[in-house]
């Protein structure tokens, strides 16, 4: 596997397979891998000949209250789990590479960036949208693969790609959980073992919120009691029961329901959501 920090040295290696025919699958994380990560990777592995991971800790989706300076890098280690799962490539750029001082980006994610996530970090889309769209530039991938966890994310890529034309095919990855039902997540190193245990109520919660909905409660009476149950343990930043194809209000036409929700345990910001057929 080639470690590549710079574009150029990246580039070397990309060329030679594109003059082969190869495709490129690209995995973009900020590092702090974890077995959500590496089931991105080996899904990239069957989806394409090549496949390019990147690692960077993206300053354009953090806001200056937020954790930039204390996420977790585990560079080295994030190294020896890549091998592992036979990646071709992971790029470690820093700054200087992905943000030249000439390069501008004028994209704006739009109505999509102000919901859900959104309202309380409404920086962050646009800087997602930011970085992804330079790491697309840069590799040129035919397939880029992000996880479900990241649910409304999936939502922004996909239209930047539409909207600008990309050309990149975009899937997604379930959700890869621990046995007790949390989802996977770099942030997850931030709780102490009491808060550690409370988070498992997340995804309990969600999993009960999907029950009451399926046996005919009412869904403004389930995201209530969603409500009150996850404020119960949490700080809650928003639970929502929406059309997983459009993230708008349940129709007559919706066929597949998303809970989302966001909640802040201590000081860990944590999200989930789960999906399933009406
Ligand atoms: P991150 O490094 O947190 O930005 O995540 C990089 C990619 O991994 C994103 O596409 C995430 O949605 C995905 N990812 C993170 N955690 C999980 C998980 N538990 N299951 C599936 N995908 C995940």
């Amino acid at each position: 596997m080639k470690v590549a920090t710079t574009i150029e040295s990246l580039q070397d290696l990309l060329k030679d397979w594109t003059e082969k025919k190869h495709t490129i699958a690209l995995v973009p994380t900020m590092g702090g891998l974890h077995e959500g990560h590496l089931s991105l990777v080996r899904m990239a592995k069957n989806q394409a000949d090549k496949v390019v991971v990147s690692v960077y800790l993206n300053p354009a989706q953090f806001a200056q209250n937020e954790d930039f300076d204390s996420y977790p890098i585990s560079t080295e280690s994030d190294i020896v789990e890549l091998e592992k799962c036979s990646a071709d490539a992971v790029f470690i750029p820093n700054s200087e590479q992905i943000y030249p001082k000439d390069w501008s980006f004028d994209y704006q994610v739009g109505e999509i960036s102000s919901i859900l996530c959104g309202v309380t970090r409404p920086h962050f889309f646009n800087g997602v949208a930011k970085v992804v769209y330079r790491l697309f530039e840069i590799v040129r991938p035919d397939i880029a693969i992000f996880g479900q966890k990241d649910f409304q994310q999936l939502f922004v890529i996909k239209k930047m790609v539409d909207d600008l034309s990309l050309g990149i095919n975009i899937l997604s990855h379930s959700i890869v959980r621990e046995q007790d039902g949390l989802a996977m997540s770099t942030r997850n190193k931030y709780l102490n073992k009491k808060e550690r245990v409370t988070a498992i109520q997340l995804s309990a919660c969600m999993n009960s919120a999907k029950d009451k909905y399926l046996s005919g409660m009412q869904i403004d009476k389930v995201n209530t009691e969603l409500r009150q149950e996850l404020s119960e343990n949490f700080e809650l930043d928003y639970a929502e029961i929406v059309d997983a194809n459009t993230l708008k209000i349940i129709t007559d036409n919706t066929v597949q329901i998303g809970i989302l929700c966001a909640v802040v345990l201590g000081s860990t910001r944590l999200i989930d959501n789960i999906t399933f057929w009406r």
